[in-house]
């Protein structure tokens, strides 16, 4: 049943329950670790490549910490993204800040921090110069329009509300140069959760071509193109994991064909992943509370859609285990729920599993991006701890639970 590994077994699982209650979240760090180092080493051949860590998949200090240790910088949306940022010493140029809709306060907190600001859209041009300053270096998030064909998260780039046309890029760069910017990037992002490589190998062909363009056009450098993140991750059994090393010796290949010798060259290349990153090395532990037998069989455990909204919001797939019956027969289907009234509250539907009893611990898989921060509070729901498997073994908190009284902080009830 079970072709994953755990990178722990019931007994610390059982020592943990003792300091902390389910549902917990614990990231395995020897792994994401590992993950960091051949996402670096498959671009080595690049003049300079850089991964910004996507913060909102997984904006826990500790592991923008480790993930900095590695080399990575961070990729923020928001104010308090970018003061995380800050406060784990990722500051400065090893910032991208990639928003829409953005208010001039995170304009501000990014300059201030001296981020490379990465703008949504044209008319946020005279926004970022008349309420905060031009910059030195600026970026734009292209949008591809009915040029390119998108996937099912992020949709089709004609329907997703991000970036600029083509034609305004080249009215923004005139623009921005006359504001006085002289650093240029070029962003885009046009997959979610993508398995294949050939599609990384063409967004990147598509700002080659731009770059190239940018500069026959305007007569201006860019410095950079950041492909933007949307790696993705096997998150069903018997999906591939996508083949980074091709991903990157197709771009290498690419590089060479049009960047090499050209005036663009040498051009650095960012990547702002999260979900590859973090996303197979989280795990969300839950007991199950509850069965219940109506029309359907349910698994009832403590975690809700409040812990991991995917399922619910997307209908995505997250492999579950029943810790000690890995490979253990799957002989019942059930729906496993939380107690959200919502009936998308769902982490299963019609899902084989074993005999499953009260007080069994259930493991999502591939909680760790986009996981835990997409949490909320609805229905009076609590957010988990977050813990990390170090490599040394031993467990740390690094974020504690929720309590009521967090809860309670922001109106006028004492629990
Ligand atoms: C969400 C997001 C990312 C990260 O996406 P992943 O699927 O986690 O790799 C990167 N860049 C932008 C602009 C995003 O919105």
């Amino acid at each position: 049943m079970s072709e994953r590994t755990l990178p722990f077994d019931s007994a610390l699982v059982a020592k943990l329950r003792e300091r902390f209650p389910t549902p917990f979240y614990i990231y395995d760090e020897a792994a994401i670790r590992k993950c960091a180092r051949d996402l670096i080493a498959a671009f080595s051949w690049c003049p300079d490549f850089k991964e910004y860590f996507a913060v909102k998949a997984t904006p826990t200090p500790a592991i923008l910490k480790l993930l900095a240790e590695e080399g990575f910088g961070a990729d923020c949306s928001s104010l308090a993204e970018l003061i995380i940022s800050d406060h784990c010493g990722v500051t400065g140029e090893d910032i991208m800040f990639t928003s829409n809709n953005t208010m001039s306060k995170d304009y501000a907190k990014a300059k201030e921090l001296g981020a490379v600001i990465n703008l949504d859209d044209l008319s946020h041009v005279d926004y970022l110069a008349e309420t905060v300053g031009m910059p030195e270096l600026i970026c734009f998030r292209y949008n591809p329009g009915p040029l390119r064909t998108g996937n099912a998260i992020i949709g089709e780039p004609q329907e997703a509300k991000y970036g600029f046309t083509r034609e305004q890029l080249f009215e923004g760069y005139a623009k921005a140069q006359k504001l006085g910017a002289t650093r240029f990037g070029l962003h885009t992002m046009v997959a979610s959760n993508e398995l294949n490589p050939k599609f990384f190998v063409e967004t990147a062909e598509m700002l080659f071509e731009l770059v190239l363009a940018l500069h026959e056009k305007l007569g201006i450098r860019i410095e950079f193109v950041n492909l933007g993140g949307g790696m993705g991750i096997p998150y069903r059994p018997g999906e591939e994991a996508l083949p980074i090393g091709e991903v990157a010796s197709g771009i290498k290949e690419s590089y060479e064909r049009m960047i090499a010798g050209s005036a663009a060259d040498p051009l650095k290349i960012y990547l702002e992943n999260g979900r590859i990153i973090t996303g197979p090395y989280g795990y969300l532990v839950t007991e199950v509370v509850h069965k219940k037998d109506i029309y359907k069989q349910y698994v009832g455990v403590d975690a809700c859609m409040a812990n991991l909204m995917r399922p619910g919001m997307y209908g995505a797939y997250h492999h579950i285990s029943i810790l000690g019956k890995e490979d253990a027969e799957a002989t019942q289907v059930v729906d496993v729920v939380g107690s959200l009234c919502e009936n998308n509250d769902k982490f299963a539907i019609n899902r084989k599993l074993p005999e499953i009893e009260i007080g069994d611990l259930a493991v999502i898989h591939d909680a760790g991006a986009h996981g835990h921060s997409m949490g909320f509070q609805y229905n009076g729901k609590l957010r988990s701890a977050e813990l990390l498997l170090k490599e040394d073994g031993t467990v740390e908190e690094i974020r504690r639970a929720e309590t009521l009284e967090d809860y309670f902080a922001t109106i006028e009830v004492t629990p």
